[in-house]
């Protein structure tokens, strides 16, 4: 994007820190919320109010000092005419402040008022230096979002010079066709951009405040529509663009005497019907002239990986290579054995890459994916770093994709992108994405979904255990034992936290391995090499390892059908997606399986709420629902890194109807006026837009 009318010259301000380089960005740094400064409550009004009240008071500095009980701390008491008293008391304290706040200054106080230590006090109120008649302003005060070094002061002051800077107005000037806005809104009196943006910075009297504040004011319609509008754009853009590239056209059915077909009559077992189906799907794709762009949705469990390795051998049969890419070492080296035993009879050459080989091993293995001998590459992120070379890649898989941070998604686009033929791409995740999300930020991606489970799997029965219960839980864990069940063990951290008081996963292997002697506890976690975790996994696997005590390492993708009890430590640390992820271990084979959810005591009530929906809710669909009305969609879709993917404006939760109508602006203005399309997104996303195809 254009860079324009610089805030600050200097490379890096803590404003550009923020965002804010150019009067544009600061125009479009709305308020999170408002503050209501223009009324004056008297200190003997909020005092003698019954429970907490937020209010704006002033009075004269009586005293100050600093007290050290219970700890250093600033207080400061400021009094009114009629020698009604307000304490006013901060934790961390600069000099600067104390100076501010010396005894006879008047001073002006916004806060909650609450019955203190020594009185009714403030906690960190907002305090201003004022004479008495100082007027109040009449507009509600805007708070924006910032970070450390940024006041709000200072924010406010570069939001109003960039709303008097000149340029803005033609910067800000209506892009979409007022007749298509009205016609596709109708009835909505939205105002323009501009005049939409100086309100929220500086709404009015006469606006009406409470659908300002929750945002359902016209105002915010008007840029929630706007910002909707450049993902839509640029999702279909993405699309447009991808249905004109070229990419490996298979054939529509299983090549005769190739090895698909030779797998397809030696089946491990029976496909179950989501299988087949999910399986004609890709196929389909395949067959397409252009590259493929599809997520496979399954629960976890419900069988994913053949489904990846059908699609790997079609494109081999093809002549072109396939990868395999999973976030962690663990899952990768599964994937690896599985697709090994499956394929190696076959005749096919697979790779095994990930950044923990030596030298010389990742040596071999690069050499192998560049000459094309190696036919199938299964590994880490590995495989997309700076010097990998495939020869001909036809197929990319990426498994649990979402675990994967935004800059490895570029860093993979980057790899397809270098190569002329683009490359068909997969990606599987067993965090379901719910329906709004899918619309906005996965609008250019086919969706498959496997929902159902193979044959003869019962479902989990989760259980709630208070922490104080371990002991039974430990004998009950014996007595499975004894009946040839496979145990994991989730702790939440390895290290010590005495904060926290988690156990940590070192110390629970060592007390059950105490309190287990005959039967063979291991331990696996993060910090361990990948040569020692494998080795640990591996005696899990072989049965030989009865009891697995487990960080999160465990979480995705982990296979292992005879582990039919899962206990997992402090539940209340962990998120919803999480949790079911971790029980997704279990339940793989015929035997009925039980996770055992351990809580300490003082469990919030949201912890509380979680726990429970989790032992009653076993669909990953309604998991998600539940986790993305918490968390917000940001964490959902792995991008936590980078907050630029994010919808700023608008919320998923609220807006199901206008995402439905945008998409159809979109469409229109897609198909009606290029020229607007291209200046729309440059306005709202410039230099996001890599961020929003990764
Ligand atoms: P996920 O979808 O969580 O990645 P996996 O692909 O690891 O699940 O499959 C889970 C287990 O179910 C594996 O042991 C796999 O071999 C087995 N499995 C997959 N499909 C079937 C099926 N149709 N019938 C029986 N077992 C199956
Ligand atoms: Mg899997």
């Amino acid at each position: 994007m254009k860079i324009l009318n610089m805030v600050s010259k200097s490379s890096s301000t803590p404003l550009e820190k923020l965002g804010l380089r150019s009067s544009l960005d600061c125009a479009l740094h709305l308020p999170i919320r408002y503050e209501d400064e223009t009324k004056l409550s008297t200190i003997g009004e909020v005092i003698h109010a019954f429970g907490a009240v937020t209010a704006q008071v002033q009075g004269y500095v009586i005293r100050q000092d600093v007290m050290f009980r219970p700890r250093r701390q600033l207080l400061v008491v400021i009094a009114d005419d009629a020698g009604n008293e307000l304490f006013l008391r901060w934790l961390n304290f600069y000099p600067s402040q104390q100076k501010q706040m010396a005894v006879g200054q008047h001073l002006r106080v916004r806060g909650d008022v609450r019955e203190g230590y020594y009185g009714p006090e403030m906690v960190h109120p907002t305090v201003r230096a004022v004479a008495p008649d100082a007027p109040l302003p009449n507009t509600l005060t805007p708070i924006y979002s910032t970070i450390a070094g940024v006041s709000q002061l200072a924010i406010r002051k570069a939001i109003s010079n960039a709303l008097k800077d000149p340029d803005l107005t033609a910067q800000l000037a209506e892009i979409l066709p007022k007749s298509l806005v009205d016609q596709i809104f109708p009835n909505q009196s939205l105002p323009t951009l501009l005049s939409a943006i100086t309100t929220l910075h500086h709404p009015s009297k006469t606006d009406d405040m409470e659908s300002i504040q929750n945002r359902t004011h016209p105002t915010w319609r008007r840029i929630q529509i706007e910002e909707l509008l450049a993902q839509q754009l640029s999702l279909q853009q993405a699309r447009a663009k991808r249905l004109s590239r070229r990419a490996v056209q298979m054939d529509p059915q299983p090549r005769p005497n190739g090895i698909l077909s030779q797998f397809l009559s030696h089946l491990p077992f029976q496909l179950t019907s989501a299988q087949v189906r999910v399986w004609q799907e890709i196929m389909g794709d395949l067959s397409n002239p252009y590259p493929m762009n599809r997520l496979l949705q399954g629960d976890v469990g419900s069988g994913k990986t053949i489904v990846a390795a059908l699609a790997a051998m079609h494109c081999i049969d093809h002549g072109y290579q396939a990868a395999i890419m999973a976030p962690t070492e663990i899952l990768a080296e599964q994937h690896y054995r599985k697709l090994k035993a499956w394929l190696e009879p076959l005749g096919i050459q697979i790779v095994w890459l990930t950044g923990s080989l030596k030298a010389k091993e990742k040596r071999e293995a690069q050499a192998l994916m560049a000459s094309g001998e190696g036919q199938l590459i299964v590994g880490t992120h590995a495989l997309i770093q700076d010097g990998v070379e495939f020869s001909k890649l036809g197929l990319v898989i990426v498994d649990e994709q979402h675990r994967f941070g935004v800059k490895q998604r570029l860093q993979l686009q980057q790899k397809i992108d270098d190569v002329e033929i683009d490359c068909h791409q997969l990606m599987m995740s067993a965090t379901p994405i719910p329906r709004t999300l899918a619309m906005t930020f996965y609008a250019d991606l086919e969706v498959s979904v496997i929902d159902e489970l193979p044959p003869g799997r019962t479902p989990v029965i989760t259980k709630l255990v208070k922490s104080e219960r371990r002991d039974e839980v430990v004998a009950g864990l014996m007595h499975e034992v004894d009946k040839g069940t496979q145990v994991y063990w989730v702790c939440p951290l390895i290290e010590e936290s005495e904060v926290l008081q988690l156990q940590t996963a070192v110390d629970t292997h060592q007390a059950l391995q105490q309190a287990l002697p005959n039967i063979k506890v291991g331990l696996v976690h993060g910090r361990l090499k990948s040569d020692e975790k494998n080795a640990v996994m591996q005696a899990f696997v072989s049965g030989d390892i009865k009891v697995l005590v487990a960080t999160t390492v465990i979480e995705v993708g982990v296979d292992v059908p005879n582990a039919s009890l899962m206990i997992i430590e402090h539940a209340e640390r962990f998120g919803y997606s999480q949790l079911h992820q971790l029980r997704g271990r279990v339940g793989r084979g015929s035997a009925q399986s039980v996770c055992i959810l351990l809580y300490g005591h003082e469990l919030s009530m949201a912890a509380k709420e979680r726990l429970q929906n989790v032992k009653e809710i076993q669909d990953g669909f309604l998991i998600a629902e539940k986790d993305l009305a918490l968390r917000g969609p940001g964490e959902l879709l792995g991008a936590k890194q980078s907050g630029d993917t994010m919808l700023r404006f608008v919320d998923l939760q609220q807006e199901h109807g206008l995402i439905e109508k945008t998409k159809d602006l979109s469409a229109r203005l897609l198909a009606q006026h290029p020229d607007l399309v291209v200046k729309h997104l440059n306005r709202w996303l410039g230099h996001k837009i890599d961020y929003i195809k990764a």
